[in-house]
């Protein structure tokens, strides 16, 4: 995959894309990251990239001009997905990072000021939202989305099914994880986790993450189809 970002800031990326898994991921050739200042593509003679909105009110907006020629030029004609990153955009989640990840090549637009021009909606493919909140660039947004698609790559995770096992893959929580010592403090660690029973180890962590779910978010029960145990689970819950 080619994962391009269109920014004002790319000394922004410097320390991300050269650390922990994403480098990894680039050194095993399964990802291939390209930073843009989208800056470089202005044809205003003082390379401005923003100006005051029509109609007056605070703030400055993003031209389209810019935009749109980098996101032309890096697409070079291929079928990238052009991901602009923005508040008002669909919520972001583990399904649409899933998504994401089948593509060839990305192309995430980092905003800034007051928001983009109107009309550089017409070069994008996706508009995503990563919470109800508003930051001051779209660059800590592009690089959770990245994350979030690199470790879904093919070869990228060591075990290629902890990815599979995690929060959402499943519409469930995780269940909790311990390792050593067995006794912390006299906190033990559940007998079962130590017993070796393979078969009964998978079902305490089914049970677990159904309650770990049913604890924190019982919004995504309501999303997902429950089989004969999870239902008896859940009235067992309902009654402790
Ligand atoms: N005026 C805009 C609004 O009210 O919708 C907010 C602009 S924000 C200050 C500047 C840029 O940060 C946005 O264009 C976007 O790229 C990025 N941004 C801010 N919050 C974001 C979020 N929750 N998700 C994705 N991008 C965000």
């Amino acid at each position: 995959m080619k994962i391009n970002f269109l920014t004002l800031f790319p000394e922004m990326f410097e320390g991300v894309t050269n650390s922990s898994i994403w480098k990894q991921a680039r050194d095993k050739g399964a990802v291939d990251y390209t930073v843009t200042d989208f800056r470089a593509y202005s044809d205003n003679k003082h390379n401005k990239v923003d100006d005051y909105p029509y109609g007056g009110g605070a703030g400055m907006v993003l031209r389209a001009q810019p935009i749109v020629d980098a996101v032309e030029d890096v697409r070079g004609g291929g079928d990238a997905r052009v991901v602009m990153l923005c508040p008002q955009g669909t919520p972001f989640s583990q399904q649409k990072a899933g998504e994401l990840a089948k593509e060839e090549a990305l192309i995430l637009v980092c905003g800034h000021y007051e928001g983009y021009d109107e009309r550089i909606r017409s070069v994008v493919t996706d508009e995503i939202s990563i919470g109800d909140y508003v930051l001051t660039g779209g660059e800590l947004p592009a690089m959770i989305i990245a994350d979030s698609v690199i470790r879904l790559l093919p070869g990228v995770l060591g075990n290629e099914s902890s990815a599979q096992e995690e929060s959402f893959t499943d519409g469930l929580l995780e269940h909790p994880h311990y390792t050593r010592p067995a006794d912390f403090r006299g906190m033990d660690v559940p007998e079962v986790l130590l017993s070796g029973n393979h078969a009964h180890i998978e079902e305490w962590r089914r049970k677990e993450s159904l309650r770990r779910t049913w604890e924190r978010r019982p919004d995504l029960l309501e999303a997902r189809e429950l089989d004969d145990d999870e239902r008896e689970w859940l009235r067992k819950f309902e009654n402790e």
